[in-house]
């Protein structure tokens, strides 16, 4: 698939096209504001409207002339998702359905307060971030993969989520995590260069430090983002103590297995000095017994780490084939175990709150079931 360009061209029916401004670093701002003739300090202006007061239209740009915006206006645009639809968990979670210029259907979540038993700041606000159109991997217990992969999203595409959820947030959104539709390694270039945008201090959007990428086990990725050295962090999706179910679940596997991804993550470690977290959903009977707590104590030991323990989120309109069809939740009593079992083996665990499930909200359930397939 070719790379996303970090923004969005967008075609009226009359033929004139609009670039979307939105992604766009301050060397492509310069080259915007040359182009109508301006000075270099133009963009950076630019910048600052765009990424520091989220103005949502040119014509909102107060300090370039009235004449200035209306040039502009020709030829730019600061939006190009539409708000399609939001609903709201009975547990305060918001989920927020934006349709792409070209008729996809991407989904972001806003989970308002997480009550986490590692809670240190107790007003955190976290929004899960989509990063591709549908997902190409494949995972057998995640609705995204339903949808397959349709495309990757630009850089200012993954920016404006964030942009219009905050706007309805009120209060500032203080953790990105790009857990939503989509493999963030698969979109590295845009993913990274969104990442930028929110990590730059002056933007005053996001810390890097409260950023996190989650991955379903890329090495290319996890070795690149060790070596380019944004302070961001990073959880791998792990969900199994063997390369046999691992394989199952996550057809990845096939291509990078546990001990690639464990290099790599070691690797990662090495270089940043980063606490890595480790995701793991648990299914009843397939991965949560005793000797299963002992083999992911001692995968995770590896490097200083958090293992993330996740309910499964039931998927209500899959047809299940294979695996998927054997995939149920772990009762109450052996999650509990579980968790027990692997802090006895000496794991720092957090057990995930399954924030939006009432909305399809939590993690795994983001597909869209109307739209899927893109609007003609
Ligand atoms: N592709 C990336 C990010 C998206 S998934 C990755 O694989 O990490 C974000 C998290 O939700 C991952 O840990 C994923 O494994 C988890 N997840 C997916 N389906 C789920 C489900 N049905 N129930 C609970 N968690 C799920």
């Amino acid at each position: 698939m070719k790379p996303a360009p970090f923004s969005i061209s967008i075609t009226a029916p009359d033929g004139s096209v609009r670039q979307s401004l939105l992604g766009m670093d301050r060397a492509e701002l310069e080259a915007v504001v040359a182009a109508i003739g301006q000075p270099t300090y133009r963009a950076n202006q630019l910048h600052e409207w765009l990424y520091r007061r989220h103005v949502d239209s040119v014509m909102a740009i107060t300090s370039l002339s009235h004449e200035l915006r209306g040039r502009l206006a020709e030829t730019a645009t600061l939006r190009t998702l539409t708000l399609a639809d939001q609903q709201t968990s009975t547990d305060g979670t918001i989920k927020f359905l934006f349709r792409t210029h070209d008729g996809y259907n991407i989904e972001s979540v806003l989970i308002p307060s997480e009550a986490r038993d590692d809670q240190d700041e107790p007003k955190r606000r976290t929004i899960c971030i989509s990063t591709q159109v549908g997902c190409p991997l494949d995972c057998k217990f995640c609705a995204t993969a339903s949808m397959k992969l349709k495309r990757n999203l630009a850089a200012g595409e993954i920016i404006e989520q964030f942009l219009r959820v905050q706007d309805v947030a009120g209060q500032k959104i203080t953790n990105i995590v790009f857990m939503g539709m989509g493999e963030p390694m698969l979109n590295y270039d845009a993913v990274f260069r969104a990442v930028a945008l929110f990590a730059d201090p002056g933007n005053d959007l996001v810390p890097a430090a409260r950023i996190t990428v989650s991955t379903s086990g890329l090495v290319e990725g996890i070795r690149r983002m060790a070596d380019e050295g944004q302070k961001i962090k990073l959880a791998l999706s792990l969900h199994a103590s063997t390369n046999g179910l691992r394989s199952e679940l996550m057809p990845i596997n096939r291509r990078h297995d546990l001990t690639e991804v464990m290099d790599a993550v070691e690797y990662y470690y090495r270089k940043t000095r980063r606490t890595v977290t480790f995701e793991y959903i648990l299914f009843e009977g397939l991965n949560d017994t005793e000797e299963d707590a002992r083999r992911i104590a001692k995968l995770t030991r590896r490097v200083p780490s958090k293992v993330n323990i996740i309910p499964f989120h039931s998927i209500s309109f899959t047809n299940p084939t294979g695996i998927s069809a054997r995939l149920h939740p772990t009762t109450r009593q052996q999650f509990d175990n579980f968790v027990a079992m692997l802090r006895a083996h000496g794991a720092q665990v957090m057990v995930r709150s399954s924030s939006g499930q009432d909305i399809e909200a939590a993690c795994g359930q983001l597909a869209v079931k109307h739209g899927a397939e893109r609007l003609e």
